[in-house]
C-alpha cells in the first residue's frame, strides 16, 4: 500500500529513482544501499518529535521513547568503535566537522589537514566553506602520488611551523591506509588534538577490516553514517576518552550549531549500528576490500594509472586522461550511458580543471551490498575500460550496456542483510 501515490509528482519521481537504483551499477564510493529495517526506522513517526538536548536532559516533555532510541544508538556506536563518548546528533558529515572545529578552536586558530587535491575533503578547509572563513587551514600532501605515501616529514615540519590546534587525518579520495601512529606522535610533539574524519571508511573500521585510529591514540573520530557504514544519511562524532572534549562537542552540536535532533534518523542509525555488529557485516567489509583489489588488478593489467598505485580500501582513483586520453567528465558521461554511475575527480597535481579533471573515482561498497564477488568486479572493471576505449562506438556501448543491465538484474538489491 502506498499513501504517497496520491502525490503524483513525488510518487513518480520515487518510482523512477527506485528503478534507477535497481538497473544501474552504483560505483560512487560514498554511496550504498540501506536495509529495509533502516528505511523503516528512517521513515518513522520519530520525525514528529522535538527532543532538543540529550537523553535524560531534554527541554520538552514526552521523551520516553526518544531517550531509548538515542541511548541505544550511543551505546552501540561506543561499542562498535571502542570509545567512551558518542554524539549521534550531527545531521551529516559536514556539520559534524564544523561542530568539532567550533568546540575546540577560537576564530583564527589553525588546523593542519590533508590537501584537497591530494584526497582531502571540502570540509577540511576549501576556501568556499564557512570553516575556512573562520579558521586557518594549512595542508600536507602525499610524498609521491604514484605510491600514495603521505609526506610525514613534511607534515611534521608544517606542524612545527604552524602550531595547529587540530591535526586532521581523513579523506574522500585517497586509496591508501594512513599511519595513524605517526599522526599521533607529531600531534604530541606540538600539543595538537588529533581528529580522524573517517566518513568514507567508518564502516570498514567498525567491521574490523581497516585499522581503527583510536587504537593508535587518536582523540576524536568524525564520520558520516551513510557511506560504508550503511546507515541513514547522517553524521556522528566519537571521542576516545576525554570527558572534557566530549562535553565541549555536545555543547557545540546543541545549542552551538544545531537545533532539535532528527530522531527518526537517529533511530535508523541505531538499527544500522546493530547490523554492523553482526558477523555478516564483517564478511561484507572483507568482501568490499577484496572486490576493490580485483578491480585494481584489472586496471594494472590494462595499464591504467592509479593514484597511490592501487588501493588498500574500498576506492580507486584512476588517471583516465593520462592513461586512455579520456577526460574525467567524458568518462563519467560515457559510463553513465552504459549504466555505470561514478564520479569524475581531480588527481594530485592535475593539469586539468576541477570541472573536467583527469581522473575518475569509483569503489565497491554498493555493488558488494548487492552480492558482487571478485570475478564480477573484475568484469565490471574490464567493461569500464572497454567502454572508455570505444567511447564513440554506439554498437559496442549498446552491447556493454546489455551486459551491465543483466549483471544488475542478477544481483538484486537485498532488503535484509542479517
Ligand atoms: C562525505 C564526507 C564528508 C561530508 O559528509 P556529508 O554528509 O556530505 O556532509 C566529510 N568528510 C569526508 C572525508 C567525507 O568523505
Amino acid at each position: 500500500m502506498s499513501f504517497l501515490k496520491e502525490d503524483k509528482e513525488i510518487y513518480e519521481a520515487l518510482l523512477g529513482e527506485e528503478r534507477r537504483q535497481k538497473e544501474g551499477l552504483e560505483l560512487i564510493p560514498s554511496e550504498n544501499y540501506v536495509s529495509a529495517a533502516v528505511l523503516e526506522a528512517n521513515g518513522s513517526v520519530f520525525t514528529n518529535k522535538y527532543s532538543e538536548g540529550y537523553p535524560g536532559k531534554r527541554y520538552y516533555g514526552g521523551q520516553d521513547f526518544t531517550d531509548i532510541v538515542e541511548t541505544v544508538a550511543i551505546e552501540r556506536a561506543k561499542k562498535l568503535f571502542g570509545c567512551k563518548y558518542a554524539n549521534v546528533q550531527p545531521h551529516s558529515g559536514a556539520p559534524a566537522n564544523l561542530a568539532v572545529y567550533a568546540a575546540l578552536l577560537e576564530p583564527g586558530d589553525t588546523v593542519l589537514g590533508m590537501d584537497l587535491s591530494h584526497g582531502g575533503h571540502l570540509t577540511h578547509g576549501h576556501p568556499m566553506t564557512l570553516p575556512a572563513k573562520i579558521y586557518k587551514f594549512v595542508t600536507y600532501k602525499m610524498k609521491d602520488p604514484d605510491t600514495g605515501e603521505i609526506d610525514y616529514e613534511g607534515l611534521r615540519q608544517m606542524a612545527i611551523e604552524h602550531k595547529p590546534k587540530i591535526i586532521l587525518a581523513g579523506f574522500s579520495a585517497y586509496p591508501r591506509s594512513l599511519d595513524y601512529t605517526k599522526f599521533v606522535e607529531i600531534a604530541k610533539e606540538v600539543g595538537a588534538i588529533t581528529v580522524a574524519d573517517m566518513a568514507h571508511i567508518a564502516g570498514l573500521i567498525a567491521g574490523k577490516a581497516l585499522p581503527n585510529p583510536f587504537d593508535a591514540g587518536f582523540d576524536i573520530i568524525t564520520t558520516t553514517t551513510h557511506k560504508t557504514l550503511r546507515g541513514p544519511r547522517g553524521g556522528m562524532i566519537l571521542t576516545r576518552e576525554s570527558e572534557e572534549i566530549a562535553k565541549k562537542i555536545d555543547k557545540s552540536i546543541f545549542p552551538g550549531i544545531q537545533g532539535g535532533p532528527h530522531m527518526h534518523t537517529i533511530a535508523a542509525k541505531a538499527v544500522a549500528f546493530g547490523e554492523a555488529m553482526t558477523p555478516a557485516y564483517k564478511e561484507y567489509c572483507q568482501q568490499v576490500l577484496k572486490n576493490a583489489k580485483a578491480m585494481e588488478e584489472v586496471l594494472r593489467r590494462e595499464g591504467v594509472r592509479m593514484i597511490g598505485g592501487g588501493t588498500d580500501n574500498h576506492l580507486i582513483l584512476a588517471d583516465v586522461y593520462g592513461s586512455l586520453g579520456v577526460t574525467g567528465k567524458e568518462a563519467q558521461t560515457v559510463l553513465d550511458e552504459v549504466g555505470i554511475t561514478l564520479n569524475m575527480n581531480s588527481i594530485a597535481e592535475d593539469t586539468r580543471k576541477p570541472l573536467d579533471p583527469s581522473g575518475i573515482r569509483f569503489g565497491t561498497p554498493a555493488i558488494t551490498t548487492r552480492g558482487f564477488l571478485e570475478a564480477d568486479c573484475a568484469r565490471v572493471a574490464e567493461l569500464m575500460i572497454e567502454t572508455l576505449r570505444n567511447k564513440d562506438d554506439e554498437a559496442k556501448k549498446a552491447e556493454i550496456k546489455k551486459e551491465i543491465v543483466s549483471m544488475a538484474e542478477s544481483h538484486p538489491i537485498p532488503e535484509k542483510f542479517v
